[in-house]
């Protein structure tokens, strides 16, 4: 198909990947922390030169269309889309899109235009008024798209149905319900709606904010193939530059804060649905830092859930910090009253660890024994979840001079805790270039990496070795002979694959030998495969002399021996 070529040509890998992922320059690739499977060294690496991404780790690679379908998780249709529109390309067949994903954007996007006019209608004059007093301005009501739902049974799905969608259809998109009476009717009535994006800043799902009516405060719609509440992050879309640049995020807690915060300055601003961050979530942000920073009004630390979830932020490494506010007020007031007073609490954001500590030392009185073993108790359940040694080193030592208690004696009563085990589920000993290869491949890549390093190299290869080699290696090396940089386009499909990975690592690790080393590794490959391929050959000669023995046929016996004679001398030779 053209238009993949003409995508491929327009776009670069490493900005696709880069607007999902914090990538690291190393040597003239790049590298990061793999998004698909979970690990502590990176190990996900991405080519320019070859326009490929691949994951020593788990395995997976490919080229930007294989990236986009795994992290948007989505097929190779929609895939083409996204990057279609990255490339500014004008899509053919898009009017002829009728995918179920696609009718629920449009859904979502109609219905986010039908909520955003109503705002101009009187009672939607009144939400405006509203949304500047809490000091949200216009530009931000627009920026974010917010939107009045009327209080009545079914204007937006009237509205939906007149441009040609179904009952069904606006239902999946969690927009309207069935009552059950059978009527069926809007899902948003009388609230304030805050439409949310997917990464691509196209709207996926809706949360709507009681108005003047009792009711709960918010409501999210129900999970769509779309939407899901606990994998999306409200404001990423818009934040997930300013993180990548700042090396952090604020993690708020409700919609209008990470507004507030963005209109503000503070760009990096994000939230989750509820106060706990789930695993995906926290996966899904540590493609853009490793860096949490929590800014909750309330006294979180009490929160189970919210406790849960910093644990599994620990666990996963993120280095979390806490904004102390002033007591008894919401991030909203302060960002919006005095943004001094905000960036300052950022600027001085503690641990979450030197948090616990504090809260801990506030509330015991450590002069007194049993506020010691309190704190002590308490504080060291925090401490022997932290995976990094040093941290947990330095911990103990910070609690052992404030309550005056030995180091010794805290190790030993941090023995004594137990923790809910592996909350966190197993996390697999990731090991570099894994995988199911047999021990010729092994050395067939070796071989061609090496050859990829220093391809002077190829005259060590003549006519009778390349006989020792598979298919694929064979027509790669006939490749590299006719010409250096030949187009790899043309291989077939496992040679491509094969060529590709080889050449990811020859890339990669380009300056870890020296001239000498690398030749000396050519020659060790082609004598080891030849080896192999030989004593294959002599292992299937001697089953049929065995055979020939018991058939009894001389004629063929013969032959055969003399064939054992020829490829012995070539192994002796070897
Ligand atoms: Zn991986």
């Amino acid at each position: 198909m053209e238009v993949i070529e003409e995508i491929k040509n327009r776009l670069d890998i490493v900005d696709v990947v880069s607007s999902y992922l914090r990538l690291q320059k190393v040597g003239s690739n790049y590298r990061a922390l793999c998004p698909f499977h979970s690990e502590k060294k990176p190990s996900f690496f991405v080519s320019p030169r070859l326009q490929i991404f691949k994951c020593f780790g788990c395995g997976k690679a490919g080229d930007i269309f294989k990236f986009v379908m795994e992290i948007e998780r989505v097929d190779f249709k929609e895939a083409l889309k996204i990057l279609a529109e990255k490339a500014d390309i004008q899509l053919k067949e898009e009017k002829e899109e009728f995918g179920e994903r696609a009718r629920l954007f449009q859904i979502c996007e109609l219905a986010t235009k039908f909520f955003e006019k109503q705002l101009e209608s009187k009672m939607g004059k009144k939400v405006v008024e509203y949304l500047l007093n809490r000091k949200i301005n216009l530009e931000s009501i627009q920026k974010w798209r917010l939107g009045w739902a009327p209080d009545t049974k079914s204007s937006l799905v009237d509205f939906l149905k007149m441009k040609g969608f179904s009952v069904n259809e606006i239902e999946k998109a969690g927009l309207g319900f069935k009552k059950e009476n059978g009527e069926f009717l809007d899902f948003f009535r009388g609230r304030i709606i805050f439409p949310i994006f997917d990464l691509n800043s196209k709207v996926i799902g809706f949360a709507g904010r009681s108005f003047e009516k009792e009711g709960p405060k918010y409501i999210n719609c129900k999970n769509t193939l779309l939407y899901d509440k606990s994998r999306v992050i409200y404001g990423l879309d818009k934040a997930k530059k300013e993180i990548k640049n700042k090396d952090f995020c604020l993690l708020m807690e409700g919609y209008t804060d990470v507004i507030l915060a963005h209109q503000e300055g503070f760009q990096n601003a994000i939230s989750v649905s509820g106060t706990a961050i789930s695993d995906w979530q926290l996966q899904i942000l540590g493609r853009f830092t490793s860096n949490l920073f929590l800014c909750f009004d309330s006294d979180f630390g009490g929160d189970q859930a919210t406790k849960r979830a910093i644990d599994l932020a620990i666990q996963r490494e993120f280095q979390v910090k806490v904004v102390l506010l002033e007591k008894g007020k919401d991030p909203a007031d302060i960002i919006s009253e005095r943004k001094e007073n905000f960036e300052k609490a950022v600027r001085e954001a503690i641990s979450i660890m030197e948090f616990y500590l504090k809260s801990f030392l506030s509330q015991y009185d450590k002069n007194e024994l049993e506020g010691k073993k309190e704190i002590a108790r308490r504080f060291l359940r925090e401490v022997k979840k932290i995976p990094n040694e040093i941290e947990k080193e330095f911990w103990i030592e910070t609690l052992s001079k404030e309550i005056g208690v030995s180091k010794e004696s805290l190790l030993k009563e941090m023995e004594k805790i137990k923790i809910e085990e592996n909350f966190f589920g197993e996390e697999k000993e990731e090991i570099i270039f894994k995988g199911e290869k047999t021990k010729r491949e092994i050395l067939e890549e070796k071989l061609l990496i090496s050859i990829l390093k220093l391809p002077q190299n190829l005259v060590l290869i003549d006519n009778e070795k390349m006989e020792y080699f598979s298919p694929e290696i064979k027509e790669i090396l006939g490749k590299l002979k006719e010409d250096l940089k030949f187009d790899p386009k043309n291989l077939s499909e496992k040679a491509k694959e094969i060529f590709f990975e080889a050449s990811l690592k020859a890339e990669i690790f380009k300056d870890c030998m020296e001239k000498d080393e690398i030749t000396k590794e050519t020659i060790f490959c082609i004598k080891e495969i030849a080896k192999d391929f030989v004593k294959e050959k002599l292992a299937n000669i001697s089953e049929s002399i065995k055979e020939a023995e018991k058939n009894k046929n001389q004629k063929k016996l013969q032959e055969f021996l003399k064939e054992l004679k020829i490829w012995t001398e070539k192994l002796s030779k070897i």
